[in-house]
């Protein structure tokens, strides 16, 4: 006779993060660091290796550097994005210019850290976003309404009748934030340090940029936003 047990000692799966960067060295001291962390850790030392490692090993987050010998680190994050919305992405730079950065998030990153950059730095970040997932897993089941449009947060998407958007993590962290503060003017700062985690200059476009891309994705005229608002010189609103 046999009894079902159903106790597993099965370890909690780690984390994957692939490193697309060339520089060996860099390449070897994240490794150890993020192993050492309990991570999981693949590295590919150009674009093409990258993308395709993304695809093949699904990681739970992206380490991208910008200089990499066959392809421009801005182009790679753009095709990893359109072929993964929401797989974070944190851009390694030399270049520490706000442009920069500014264009990295815009191609569809989430975080950046600047050469030289501490692994503890890097450490953080990545835990950062992982954290910020978890919460929002938290509240998975959490729906709502903007307009005409039916948010589902679990399943990243905003629904209209029989059309269907996915919104990427970033853009649905804003839009909650926005949504929890309805009708309130929320600052640029306010939605980088929530959402970001960045202790940023409030002129940053960064958060511009992620209101332009959900109007195109809510607003029927993008030119004259019903929902989310401009407020000007301080931030934004939403009106649902
Ligand atoms: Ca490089």
């Amino acid at each position: 006779m046999t009894t079902a047990v159903a106790e597993t000692t099965e370890e909690p799966a780690k984390k994957r993060i692939l490193v697309i960067e060339d520089e060996p060295d860099i390449v070897r001291g994240i490794r150890d660091a993020l192993e050492f962390e309990g991570f999981e850790v693949q590295a590919r030392g150009t674009g093409a290796e990258g993308l395709s490692a993304a695809m093949d090993w699904a990681p739970d987050c992206v380490l991208l550097d910008l200089m990499l010998p066959d392809d421009n680190g801005y182009r790679v994050c753009e095709t990893l994005r359109q072929r993964d919305e929401t797989v974070p992405i944190i851009i390694l730079t030399a270049k520490a210019q706000e442009t920069d950065k500014i264009r990295g998030l815009d191609a569809g990153a989430d975080d950046y850290v600047t050469k030289p950059f501490s692994v503890a730095e890097l450490i953080a970040r990545i835990n950062a976003i992982f954290r910020r997932q978890a919460r929002m897993t938290s509240h998975a089941d959490e729906t709502f309404t903007i307009g005409s449009w039916t948010i589902n947060a679990r399943k990243h998407v905003m629904l209209k009748g029989r059309t269907n958007k996915r919104l990427t993590f970033y853009e649905l962290e804003v839009l909650k934030l926005l949504r929890e503060r309805s009708e309130e003017t929320v600052s640029r700062a306010e939605l980088l340090e929530k959402v970001w985690g960045i202790q940023a200059s409030p002129t940053s476009r960064t958060v511009d940029n992620f209101i332009v891309k959900l109007r195109r994705k809510l607003e029927e005229d993008q030119k004259n936003p019903r929902h989310i608002l401009t407020v000007y010189g301080l931030g934004y609103k939403l009106v649902p």
